[in-house]
């Protein structure tokens, strides 16, 4: 019988994932596999030609195994469809692009989706359902919790922590820390698109520009004018 999987979100990014998913199906020796997107909100029966389920229905497909990828950058609601998918028997697959760079000593555990162009070099630990959109790297000496968010090409450089359910926007820099006080960016905090960081962030904290600050309003106008 064959073997199912899933990519957890039939938007942006789960179209982004299904390709690289394939590709490392491909790669292993499994070759009766069939592919297809769950979605509790489907805008079409397919998309880019694979079958869209709802989870009811996807549960109810015959199949020897149910291997599914969540492909949805809220992390909370990523952290419940993890727990709902466990719960329901389904294994929860990780997605590493075939050209992904990971060097020494990188310990990272299950449910995360590193796209292509992602590197992680040495001594870095990284927590579940990581999420690394294209071009993103985590340089040496990083803790990373648990679902924690990464937009396209953030730079997070050495010795810096980030702490569960952060989310890193597209091209934010992270300034480099230090083994003895590495940046610390805060459970649940937000870095908008394109800031530098260069300071610790607290929990649940949005920050924004270069060098970034919270965002308020005050600060919007003090910025932007
Ligand atoms: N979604 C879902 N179940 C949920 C939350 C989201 O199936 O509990 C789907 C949602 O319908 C959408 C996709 O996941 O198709 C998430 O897309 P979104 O636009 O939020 O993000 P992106 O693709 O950019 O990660």
């Amino acid at each position: 019988m064959t073997k199912m999987y899933a990519v957890y979100g039939a938007s942006g990014y789960g179209r982004e994932v299904m390709p690289v998913l394939e590709n490392q199906v491909a790669q292993g020796s499994d070759h009766d596999c069939q592919f297809v997107f769950i979605d509790d909100n489907p805008e079409a029966d397919t998309v880019n030609g694979y079958a869209v389920y709802r989870y009811e229905d996807f549960l109810n497909l015959e199949a020897a195994e149910k291997n599914v990828s969540i492909a949805i950058a809220n992390s909370r609601i990523r952290e419940k469809l993890t727990t709902q998918c466990t719960s329901d028997g389904l294994n929860i697959q990780s997605v590493v692009a075939d050209n992904v760079v990971q060097m020494h000593e990188v310990s990272i555990k299950n449910g995360h989706i590193l796209s292509p162009f992602v590197t992680i070099t040495s001594n870095v630990v990284i927590g579940e359902s990581f999420q690394a959109n294209i071009y993103s790297y985590v340089a040496h000496d990083c803790k990373i919790g648990n679902y924690v968010t990464f937009a396209p090409a953030v730079k997070c450089n050495g010795n810096i922590t980030i702490k569960d359910h952060a989310y890193i926007g597209t091209g934010a820099i992270i300034k480099q820390g230090t083994p003895d006080k590495p940046i610390v960016i805060g459970e649940g905090a937000i870095v908008g698109a394109g800031a530098f960081v260069n300071k610790d962030v607290p929990d649940g904290m949005t920050v924004f520009g270069s060098p970034a600050i919270e965002l308020t309003r005050e600060n919007l106008i003090r910025r932007n004018g």
